[in-house]
């Protein structure tokens, strides 16, 4: 049994191919980073790309414990609504007993954690060790180092696979795509959601926007970009919508989280007309095949 490890560490940098059109696109590695946009099919890029890819940044808690009239608050809030599976995800990705998730970029671990008490068998998956410590304080669940391009998993039955802001990380998102549409069953679902180039806040906070991030994106998607991506990867795309964010607003001011709330609000009027902070995808596999054996066992 082998298990792929995370760092590509390779000296060599390997072109950057567009994962919309294969062109292999020009960037100008003296230069400092800024977007450019392929000329083939609209996919955005940071120029140059940070090489080695970065990783993510540390987790953040466990916190010093809240006072208790937080903490109550917070229970109720979760048994009602939210927690790290919030109501969108239990729509999206109904519980399912029996049925395997995994979570490619798990970062903490929470969410893995949370989908699992919903009756999920989760794995997490991560590139960067120390974000699998904290992961492991967390949760008991499967978690595996691994690199998103080479996923160690056999070709057979994940129902779901998501991706929370990650795929914009990713050195070759085609690649990786498509080894996730390997190991989903035919029934599978892949959820994705990357930071929407096309929302009202990347617009008005041009330049400073947030979620450019360009010490780590590697791409900037759009819904239509994005949507090309899958659709050459293998997928079909069954839903998609640009819900709001209000860390969007909130970080590119360097405003208070305080306010988050109110711009999550405010964002929800643009994410109406299509042009809330994220893109979210719900795609499944074009073709698949049937599962065939209980559970991913790991490649060998
Ligand atoms: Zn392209």
């Amino acid at each position: 049994m082998t298990m792929h490890m995370a760092a590509r560490s390779a000296p060599t940098r390997p072109p950057l191919r567009c994962p919309g059109c294969d062109r292999i696109l020009p960037c100008a590695w003296e230069h400092r980073p800024q977007v450019r946009w392929c000329d083939g099919c609209g996919v955005g890029y940071t120029d140059p790309p940070p090489w080695p890819p970065a990783p993510p940044p540390p987790p953040q808690g466990p916190l010093q414990p809240p006072p208790r009239w937080r903490r109550t608050l917070k229970r109720l809030w979760v048994s009602l609504l939210a927690d790290e599976a919030p109501l969108w995800v239990r729509s999206w990705l109904p519980p399912a007993q029996d049925a395997w998730l995994v979570d490619v970029g798990c970062g903490d671990g929470r969410y893995v954690r949370a989908m699992a008490l919903l009756g999920w068998r989760t794995i997490g998956l991560e590139r960067a060790a120390v974000s699998l410590q904290w992961a492991r304080q967390v949760t008991v669940r499967p978690l595996i180092q691994a690199d998103a391009h080479i996923l160690p998993l056999a070709p057979t039955c994940v129902h779901a696979i998501t991706l929370w802001h990650v795929l914009e990380h990713l050195w070759d998102p085609l690649t990786a795509l498509r080894a996730m549409q390997r190991v989903l069953a035919s029934d599978g679902q892949l959820l994705v959601e990357v930071p929407n180039v096309h929302s009202v806040q990347a617009r008005v906070w041009g330049p400073r926007w947030f979620h450019w991030d360009l010490e780590r994106h590697i791409w900037h998607f759009s819904p239509t970009t994005l949507q090309q991506v899958l659709t050459r990867a293998g997928f079909r795309v069954v839903k998609w919508r640009t819900p709001a964010n209000g860390p969007g607003w909130t970080e590119s001011g360097g405003w208070s989280r305080r306010w988050m709330s109110v711009f999550t609000l405010l964002d929800s009027l643009w994410a109406l007309g299509g042009r809330g902070g994220v893109v979210r995808v719900c795609a499944r596999v074009m073709g698949g095949t049937p599962c065939t054996v209980k559970g991913p066992s790991r490649s060998s």
